[in-house]
């Protein structure tokens, strides 16, 4: 859909959209690189897709320009009159919702099967992950997630063992869902320009592994990497059944946990369960 509209920069001068920095705003004006990151869902003709965020709507437009049916939550009510006008613009294709994305009840809001887009403040995009990624319900209700992170946040998401960025993140993404780095942004691309780079991630849900309670895996990599040093006779102590379930599936306890694959992760939690 070709959508007719002034300049993204004209719209935020024309409304005092002034960068706020306490709500993290960075805006993309590029309008080539927002029509990539509308394109790494994959076709979004007729798709409904949830986006966080949307600020003066950049994003919003190429998501719209992609077929997509918006629902947007926006905290700043400055951005509202220039959400307005887009969804004037794109009659019955945008709605926008005034209010925190972190006290929204997403599912009631979007449905099942919707992509959720967004470019997020770091500290509300770490805090949305988590729990899109968590919580015992599998399948979730989002059909895919793409999400704008620091380059360093994005990397603990796809990290794998024996590297600096493995952790609690890499674990939680990847046990039951499938991340990938879909896109670099240069932190000029945004205006202001934060201080560090920038990435797209991309998940999709994958197959729960069977008899593995979220909860369970999330108790035992918050006491494995509570302490990534030590080793796991260490840092498993604490955990009721911990050392127990290491002997059960045959894992030496010497082993420190960035040495444990996911699928170990898993059989831990399996053994636990
Ligand atoms: N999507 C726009 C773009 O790409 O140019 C704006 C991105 S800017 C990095 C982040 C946006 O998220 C801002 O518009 C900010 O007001 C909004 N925001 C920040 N915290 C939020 C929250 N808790 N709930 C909803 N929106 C929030």
């Amino acid at each position: 859909m070709k959508l007719d509209l002034p300049p993204l920069r004209e719209v935020i001068s024309r409304h005092g959209l002034t960068a706020e920095k306490s709500l993290g705003q960075n805006f993309l004006f590029d309008s080539q690189l927002l029509d990539r990151i509308a394109r790494v869902p994959g076709s979004l003709e007729g798709a409904n897709v949830y986006e966080v965020g949307p600020g003066p709507g950049g994003l919003t437009r190429a998501l719209i320009g992609a077929g997509a049916h918006v629902t947007a939550v926006e905290r700043d009510r400055r951005c509202l009159p220039a959400l307005a006008e887009l969804s004037e613009a794109a009659p019955g294709r945008l709605e926008v919702i005034q209010g925190d994305a972190l006290a929204i009840d997403e599912r009631a809001t979007v449905g099942d099967g919707a992509h959720i887009v967004a470019n997020l403040p770091y500290n509300v995009g770490t805090a949305l992950l988590v729990r899109w990624l968590s919580g015992e319900s599998w399948p979730p209700f989002w059909r895919s997630l793409t999400l704008m992170f620091q380059k360093e946040v994005a990397e603990r998401i796809v990290a794998t063992p024996d590297s600096d960025h493995y952790g609690r993140l890499a674990v939680l993404a990847q046990w039951r869902a499938t991340p990938r780095i879909a896109l670099p942004v240069h932190r000029s691309a945004f205006v202001p320009p934060p201080k560090v780079m920038s990435a797209v991630v991309h998940i999709v849900p994958a197959a729960q592994p069977e008899g593995v309670r979220f909860a369970i895996l999330e108790r035992l990599t918050s006491a494995a990497f509570g302490q990534r040093r030590k080793m796991l006779r260490q840092s498993l102590k604490g955990l009721p059944g911990g050392l127990a379930a290491l002997e059960k599936v045959g894992i030496d306890p010497t082993r420190r946990a960035e040495t444990l694959s996911v699928d170990d992760f898993v059989a831990v939690a399996r053994a636990l369960s």
